[in-house]
Parts: C-alpha cells; structure tokens; sequence
C-alpha cells in the first residue's frame, strides 16, 4: 500500500492543508519519500466534531461489537505485512526482529483488550436494591456503572512506534472503553502511523462502527496537540514521551473551563540495588544483565536502569570491572532520531560536567557513524556527592547509568529516600537478604510502580497485573497504569442509576442480567438475575 502522507479524518483521507515535511531516516539521516502533511486548525476542529458525534453511538456499542472491532484491528496490523516493518526500521532506526516483536505486542494487546471486554468486568455492575420499609428512611434503588469518558487524544510515543503509537496501548485501553480516538502521531514515524492507520481504518469499516470514532492527526505538538486537548469535546489525554512535554499538556488541560484528566508517562531512572550479599554470590552474572538490559533498543525504554545503588566493596568493584568490560563491547546505537540523540548527548555532557561524577567505561564511539548514534556510557558517583546534587537524579533517555556508591546500608536508604517518583525499583537479594532490608521494600514501594526483585525491569509484561505508572514525575496520576488490561480504568467513569426504570437501564444492570456479568448485588459478588 503506497504512503501517501495523507490524514485520516472522519473516515476519510484528506491531505493535509498545515504544510508538508519528510520523515527521517536516523541511521542514514536521509530524508525518507513521500512528504508528509499536517493538519490545519480546521482539519483539527473537523476530526474533534466527528469524534462528538460518534461518541454517544461507540459508547453504547456492545461489548461484542467493540471486541471484534479490536480484534479486527489486530489482523488488519497483521495483514500489512513487510511493508509495516519495513517502514518502523526506516523511520526508527530499530533492527527488524524488534519491529516484528513490537508488533506481536500490539496485536496481542488488541486481543487481551477484546478478551477483557467481553468478561464485562470493567463495568463493576453493582446494584443495591430499593428497601422501601428501611426505618427511618427507605432506601431508592441505585445501580453503578462505568462508561466511557468520551474523547481520547493520544499522543504517539517516539520509542514505541507501534506499541505506544496509533493503535498500541492507550488507544487500544480508550476503544475498549468505547471512547473515540484522536491520534496526534508522532513526527518520527509518520509512514508507520499512517500504515497503522490504514488498519484501523479498515477495522471500523468493517465493524460498520461510526467513522468519527478514529482520526489520524499529524503536525507539531504544540500547534495539533494543544489544538485537541484544549476542544471541549475532548475528555482525556494519554501521552507518552518527555516531562516538558507531558507537563506542558498538563498545564493546557488545566486551564481549560472543563479540566481534563492528562494520563501522562514521562519516564524515569528505574534505581536498580544490589544488595551485598548478591553482589557476593554473582557480581559477574549480574553485571552481565544489568549491561544487557542498559543497552537494550540502544537505552531507549523508559525503564532502562539509570541508576546502580550499592555497597562500596570489593563485590562490587567486580560488579563494575565486569559491566565496564561489557560496555565497552557495546558498539554505538542508532536513536530514535536526532532530537533524542542530541538530548542524550547534552545530558551526558550534564552529567560528566559535575566533579563529583566519573565516566568510568564507553561503549563504541558514535563519532564519524552514518546515523545518529549513541554510545553506551557507565558514571559513578558517591552517595555523598549524589545526596547533594539532584541535577544527577534527571533520567538521561538512552544507555547511560550511574553507579551511586554507598558506604553502609544506611546510606542505600538515604539515596532511595532521596528520589522522585519511578515506574519501577529493582534489588538484587540473595535468599533471606532482604529480611534485613524490609525497609528498602516499604521506601521503594512508596517511590515506585514496579518493584522487581532478582531481575531488570525492561521487559514490560501486558497482562492483567502490570503497573506501568508511578508517583509524580513517572507520571502524572500514580494510581493508574499505562500498560494492562487496568490502564482502561484511565478511560472510564462512574455513573449511578437511581430509581429507573427497568426498560431505561443499560442491559448490564437490568435485572435479567442478559451479559451474565458477575456483579455485586446488595454486596455480593453474583451471577444470578435479581
Ligand atoms: P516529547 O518531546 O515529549 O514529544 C512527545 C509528543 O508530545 C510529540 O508528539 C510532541 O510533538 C508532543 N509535545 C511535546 N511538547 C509539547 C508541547 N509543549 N505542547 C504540545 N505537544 C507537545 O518526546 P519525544 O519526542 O518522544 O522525545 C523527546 C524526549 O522525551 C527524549 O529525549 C526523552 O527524554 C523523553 N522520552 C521519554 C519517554 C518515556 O518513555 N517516558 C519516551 C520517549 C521519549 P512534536 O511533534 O511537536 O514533537
């Protein structure tokens, strides 16, 4: 299917009226054919009036209907064949086997969401029946339900072209709940998002879903993006990507007249702990995959492991002589593109500027490399020095980490306390180490979204139990997830039915119980019709 740089808005290709630019390709820095076009203010406003009005329609859409359409989805992504892969490793520099795991995520999250669905869990149906001779005063008969909040605008995220863009996590969570779907992609990849597009747009034809209910929209963040989040139609935004940008949404949200929730993901240092006695028994073995897990997609996860915390020791010298062999065996990676590359550049210039900070291995040199390139880099620090220098708490996004040196289990306590808000806190315990560090497991839990004990937290599962959030500024609401079948709780709402009618109930709360939910009646868990 040629690219034709074409939007997608109200079940229509239309080019785009707001200018034209090329995407380019970050391991060549080569311009990649054929331009692309963004969107003017009025193609914006012409995707939000569609997505209005399909609103109430996909809202009210079966359980079934939506589940196929995802599922649909999922075999249109599929049915692009080479050409989806071909066009992710153009645009991102990624090799083609982590296009092709990327897109088994994507398809399989589509599933696990259509598979979710359809169990109606989601809607937590709860009923407590009218008690007309409650004394002193009855009791009116209220049923709860959650729906779909209504418009979504997500953000395509630079680093999961497929899993985090057009159809991955947060609009696969936003069609689940029944809520249309700004996509504002990502100017990385604006040939996959279009390919991606392609197949939802398919998908709701086939479902005879209403059109409005999916637009692809192109053009820079602050014209396009701010442009969606601020229309009153729109109800909530997802975005992946860095605190500037996601605090800046924030801010355009908040200003509105009707706030919105902004369920931004902005990363973080993912501190990794190696406790004494596991640096005891494998140092080498460790070092060996934290330095896998650093390098992984050249750094660029928002769980790559920053930060080493540690008992200064002998252990932990092999620790550092084995990781700094491997690092320096790293040969340079190709990033995302070139603002990603310069930032990650500039902020390891940030970091080696400190005294207190040394650069202790480097992989290969991204110098004289066709594309833009980044080099495995490993720093260390006292917990001293870092306890006085936040600026060396900032994530650096790319394969960079610092090794914080502590003299006692007292200082590991303080480094942790010290620290913002993480999607994720790692140790590395040997068997019964940790009862002398329950603390640690309390500090991180309060500090973190993920805590992963004897591994490293790249390698984000998508199931039912993940939580990839955190306290601020992971991300902007700690108590929801942005990977999992939970990060559709960020698109939902509660509503109450007080005193209807049967015939004016939605089906799930009616007392037939036609879906056959499991729902809480007079507070208890059941099956059964009332
Ligand atoms: P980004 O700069 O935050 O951009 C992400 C999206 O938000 C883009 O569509 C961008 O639009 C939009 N945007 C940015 N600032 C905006 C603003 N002020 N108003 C409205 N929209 C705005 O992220 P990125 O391009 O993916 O990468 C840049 C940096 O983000 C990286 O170096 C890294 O530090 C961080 N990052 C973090 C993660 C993570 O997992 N948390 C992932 C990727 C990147 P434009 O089209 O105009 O750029």
């Amino acid at each position: 299917m040629p690219i034709s740089g074409k939007l997608f808005i109200n079940g229509a290709w239309v080019q785009g009226e707001g200018g034209t630019y090329h995407a380019s390709n970050p391991a060549t820095k080569s311009e990649i054919e054929p331009a692309m076009s963004m969107a003017s203010s009025e193609q914006v406003d012409a995707a939000i009036k569609a997505a209005e009005l399909a609103a109430p329609a996909f809202r009210n859409s079966s359980l079934q209907k939506r589940a196929e359409f995802l599922r649909t989805c999922a075999d249109e992504i599929m049915a692009l064949g080479d050409e989806l892969l071909e066009r992710v490793t153009a645009e991102t520099g990624y090799p083609r086997a982590r296009g092709e795991m990327e897109r088994g995520r994507t398809c399989n999250q589509l599933r696990l969401f259509a598979d979710t669905i359809e169990t109606g869990d989601y809607l937590d149906a709860r009923i407590d029946t009218a008690m007309p001779d409650r004394q002193p005063l009855p009791r009116p008969d209220l049923r709860h339900l959650n729906q779909a909040i209504g418009p979504v605008v997500v953000f395509g995220a630079s680093n999961f072209p497929l899993a985090f863009s057009v159809a991955g996590g947060d609009s696969a969570a936003a069609f689940a709940a029944g809520c249309p779907v700004l996509v504002k992609g990502h100017s990385s990849h604006p040939g996959t998002s279009e390919l991606v597009a392609h197949a939802v747009a398919t998908a709701v034809e086939k479902c005879g879903l209403p059109k409005g209910i999916f637009s692809l929209l192109m053009g820079s963040g602050s014209k396009v993006g701010a442009a969606l989040v601020k229309a009153p139609a729109v109800k909530a935004v997802g975005f992946t990507g860095s605190l500037a940008g996601g605090m800046a949404l924030v801010e355009i949200a908040n200003a509105r007249p009707e706030p919105i929730p902004v369920f931004a993901e902005m990363g973080s240092i993912n501190p990794v702990i190696l406790l004494p006695d596991a640096l005891a028994n494998n140092a080498d073995g460790i070092a060996t995959g934290f330095v896998g897990s650093l390098t992984l997609g050249t750094g660029q996860f928002c769980v790559n492991p920053g930060l080493v915390i540690a008992i200064d020791d002998d252990n932990l010298q092999t620790f550092i002589t084995t990781a700094s062999a491997a690092v320096a065996e790293v040969q340079a990676g190709v990033m995302l593109n070139e603002r990603i590359c310069t930032a990650y550049c500039d902020g390891l210039q940030e970091y080696s500027s400190h005294d207190g900070v040394e650069v202790i291995s480097a992989g290969g040199s991204a110098e004289g490399q066709d594309g833009y390139c980044g080099q495995a880099t490993l720093m260390t620090a006292t917990a001293d020095y870092f306890l006085q220098n936040t600026a060396i708490h900032e994530e650096v996004f790319g394969p960079a980490s610092l090794i914080v040196k502590c003299k006692n289990k007292d200082e590991i306590l303080r480094v942790v306390t010290a620290l913002k808000g993480q999607l994720t806190g790692t140790i590395h315990c040997a068997d019964g180490e940790l009862a002398s560090y329950t603390e640690l497991t309390d500090l991180l839990s309060l500090r973190v979204g993920r805590i992963v004990i004897n591994g490293f937290p790249t390698g984000v599962e998508v199931c039912h139990a993940m939580v990839h959030g955190g306290p601020f500024p992971a991300s902007t609401d700690s108590r929801f997830t942005s990977v999992g079948t939970s990060s559709i709780k960020r698109f939902i709402r509660p509503v109450c039915y007080q005193g209807f009618p049967e015939a004016l109930l939605p089906d799930a709360l009616r007392n037939a119980n036609p879906l056959g939910l499991l729902r809480l009646v007079n507070g208890v868990k059941t099956t059964d019709a009332i």
